[in-house]
Formats: C-alpha cells, sequence, structure tokens
C-alpha cells in the first residue's frame, strides 16, 4: 500500500492532464473568481476535446462512459481546475431531461451543440416561492392554439444572462400530477426580463440571477415529454446528479491536502516543520482517511447506478458526505497554511466558497438527508421490536 492515499486512475488521466495544462485551467479558475463570467473559450475547447458530456450516449456525441469512469475524470478536472471546469463537463449530464425526453429536432438543435460546447443550455427550477420543494412551483404555462403562453418568475438561476437556451419548468393547468412540464426555452424570445447577479459568496462564474417570464410564447414542439410529467424526468436525473457531484467536490478538496501536506512538511515553527506538531499532523492524517473512503463510497454508487440499481439513498448520502468532507478538508487547509492560507495568495480559500455552494445547489444538504431518511423508513414498519 501506497503511505500517501494514491489518485484514481483511469486510461484517459493523462488527456484530462494534457487539457487542463494546455488551457492552463488552474489560473483560469483563480481569474473566473475575480472577474466572474462565463468561460465560453474553454467551455468550447472542453467540448472540442470531447470532455463535455462524458457519459453521454456516443450517438448523441458524448462519450458513452460508464459513470464510474466519468467520476474518476471529473474527479481529475476538480483536482486540477477547481469546481468550476468540472461543473462545465457536466452541462449536458445536467440536461438530460432534454436528452431523454425531448423530441429529435430539439435534441439536434440544442443538445448536440450542447455536447459539442457550442450552445449552453441552463436549467430553471427554482422560484421565490419554491426551491427545495420544488413542486410548489407557480409559473405557469397557459395552452393558447398551438402554443403555450409561460408566464412566471425563476430564480437562483445560474448563466441567467449567458444561457442561449434553459430548460423551464411550469405547470399546465388541467393536467394531471400538478401538471409540471419541462419545456425548452430559447432565452432570446420577446417577454424575458433579467435582473442583475447580486453576487454570491463563491461559484462568481455561474452569476446566477433571476429570470422572468412575462406572457412569453412558447410553441408546442418546445414541450419536452409530456404534459405534467416534469418532475418524474428530473428526478431520475438528480440521482446521477449528486453522485457525479460527489466526485467533483473530493477532486477539489484532494488538491488541497496535497498542498497542504507539502506546505506542512517545509513550513518550520519552534525550530521543526509543522509536520512535527500532533496538532497539525493529525487532522491532515483524518482528512486522507475521510477523503479516501468518501471517494470509495462514491466510486461504488456511481457503479451501482450505472448497473441500473436504485441508489437514491446512496447517492444522496455520496453528496452529502463529500461536501463535509471537503469542506473540513479545505478547511485545515486554510488553517495550516495560517495566515496566507486566509488570502487569495493561495486557492484554498476560493475552493472553500465554491463547494460551500454543495450544501444548497443541486438539492440541499438537509434534503439529501431527507431522501436518506425516506427511504430508510419507507417498507413496512412490520412488528414492533421487543426490549
Ligand atoms: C451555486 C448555486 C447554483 C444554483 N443554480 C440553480 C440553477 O441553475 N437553477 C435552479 O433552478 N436553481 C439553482 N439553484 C437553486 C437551488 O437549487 C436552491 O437554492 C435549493 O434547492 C434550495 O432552495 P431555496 O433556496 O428555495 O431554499 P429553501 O427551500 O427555502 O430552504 C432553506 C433552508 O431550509 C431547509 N429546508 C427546506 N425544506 C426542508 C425540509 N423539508 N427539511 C429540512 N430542511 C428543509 C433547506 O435545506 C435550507 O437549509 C442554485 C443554487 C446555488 C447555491
Amino acid at each position: 500500500m501506497p503511505e500517501r492515499p494514491s489518485l484514481p486512475t483511469d486510461p484517459l488521466v493523462e488527456e484530462v492532464r494534457a487539457l487542463a495544462s494546455r488551457l492552463d485551467l488552474a489560473r483560469r479558475y483563480r481569474e473566473l473568481d475575480r472577474a466572474p463570467a462565463f468561460p465560453r473559450a474553454e467551455y468550447r475547447a472542453l467540448g472540442e476535446a470531447r470532455m463535455l458530456g462524458l457519459p453521454t450516449p456516443e450517438a448523441l456525441g458524448g462519450r458513452g462512459l460508464p459513470l464510474g469512469r466519468t467520476g474518476v475524470l471529473l474527479f481529475h478536472l476538480a483536482y486540477l481546475g477547481g469546481t468550476t471546469f468540472a461543473k462545465l463537463s457536466l452541462q449536458p449530464e445536467f440536461s438530460s431531461v432534454l436528452a431523454e425526453h425531448g423530441s429529435p429536432a430539439l435534441v439536434d438543435a440544442y443538445y448536440r451543440p450542447l455536447v459539442r460546447g457550442e450552445r449552453l443550455v441552463g436549467n430553471q427550477l427554482t422560484e421565490p416561492g419554491a426551491g427545495s420543494d420544488a413542486r410548489g412551483l407557480a409559473s405557469v404555462a397557459v395552452p393558447e392554439g398551438d402554443a403555450y403562453l409561460l408566464t412566471g418568475e425563476k430564480s437562483e438561476i445560474a448563466f441567467a444572462h449567458e444561457a442561449d437556451a434553459a430548460i423551464v419548468y411550469a405547470r399546465v393547468p388541467g393536467t394531471g400530477a400538478g401538471g409540471i412540464t419541462a419545456f425548452l426555452v430559447p432565452q432570446d424570445l420577446p417577454g424575458i426580463h433579467r435582473a442583475d447577479p447580486p453576487g454570491d459568496l463563491g461559484e462568481r462564474w455561474q452569476r446566477r440571477s433571476t429570470v422572468r417570464y412575462d406572457r412569453v410564447r412558447l410553441p408546442r414542439e418546445l414541450r419536452i415529454g409530456e404534459e405534467g410529467r416534469g418532475f418524474d424526468y428530473v428526478q431520475t436525473e438528480l440521482t446521477r446528479e449528486h453522485a457525479l457531484l460527489a466526485a467533483l467536490y473530493l477532486g477539489v478538496a484532494w488538491s488541497s491536502w496535497d498542498e497542504t501536506v507539502a506546505w506542512v512538511g517545509h513550513r518550520e515553527a519552534f525550530g521543526r516543520p509543522l509536520s512535527a506538531q500532533e496538532a497539525v499532523a493529525f487532522p491532515l492524517a483524518e482528512d486522507s482517511g475521510r477523503l479516501e473512503a468518501t471517494w470509495l463510497y462514491t466510486a461504488r454508487v456511481l457503479d451501482a447506478i450505472g448497473r441500473g440499481e436504485p441508489v437514491a439513498r446512496e447517492a444522496a448520502l455520496a453528496k452529502w458526505m463529500a461536501v463535509e468532507t471537503a469542506l473540513a478538508v479545505l478547511d485545515h487547509a486554510i488553517q495550516f497554511h495560517g495566515g496566507r492560507g486566509y488570502s487569495q495568495e493561495f486557492p484554498h480559500e476560493q475552493r472553500w466558497r465554491d463547494v460551500r455552494s454543495g450544501r444548497i445547489a443541486h438539492g440541499t444538504s438537509e434534503i439529501m438527508l431527507r431522501v436518506a431518511a425516506r427511504e430508510i423508513w419507507k417498507r413496512p414498519r412490520g412488528e414492533a421490536p421487543r426490549a
């Protein structure tokens, strides 16, 4: 066994490393925090290098990789370029509702170009009055002739100003299951209004903001799948997303762990390297165990999803555990770099701010635990246990 945890391996890791070096992703990651913008050039380059849509079927332009291998490559992208480029790589995955339920014409017009890095498709589910409880959304798409009229407000939306199109969820009145329906909405239609981004703690390149729809006319061809099925579609996507995001958060934290181990091995205080102080060394040793264990769990969950097993509980726990592990590791990285760790001289504070979004985005930590608890007590209670 190696004395330190070794990074997960895959035949394509060298390709990821070469691309990260060619595009200077580590530097761009820091730049995009200071001057937030959507990195269109890198997005395009990732598409050309076939790093968007790693698990997307080859027939749709992706690599068709198993989820387990995808997780390893996302881990490395995140290790080298923070959350930004790994999340970009996941954009087609975040839009799999379109790939799986959109008409062939919509897939050709939006999904394939998304995988090539030519078009950006966002997701708009959250509203001012409905986030965790997304079923409570109030936006409506009212049928009128051969179209729908979309009215409502979507909040917390990544790429609100930059997306070429978005998958928007709205209620079609009079349909079953609350009528929540998915639409592919080109973002240049008349009647769409956007607020300025208020500015975020981390993930600043996403420039999150609010998008308001005022009787926006959507031809029927823009509907994705059936009326009233939008929420079912997104649920399936979420399980995969949770486990893939876990891989990404661990990659970010692992890079800070490696850098901190090197730092405390050299930095001297009280006549010895910091690594000779148990108060410094023990937390880092604990972190190595947490990182490895959480990675092994995540890899197992990804393989299980790939085999088609129902692992909503495990995927939710993987995301929750990965975020908590990563935040603890990143906090130690800040701490053991001392005053400089707290500054922008090192990337640890940015990584912490970016990963902190993981407790909220794509389902909050409380909702991850709610999913897990729901699964645990799903079966009939049976007989009461005896003392
Ligand atoms: C970086 C980032 C990017 C995002 N991008 C997008 C995007 O592109 N598109 C999009 O649609 N949304 C996006 N979101 C929004 C995100 O999905 C929501 O913020 C999230 O689902 C929480 O919803 P909310 O903000 O309304 O919080 P609320 O639902 O109001 O929750 C507030 C708090 O209450 C807790 N809570 C709520 N219900 C329960 C419960 N039943 N049990 C226990 N605790 C509960 C929550 O966990 C949370 O801690 C993004 C968010 C972030 C941070």
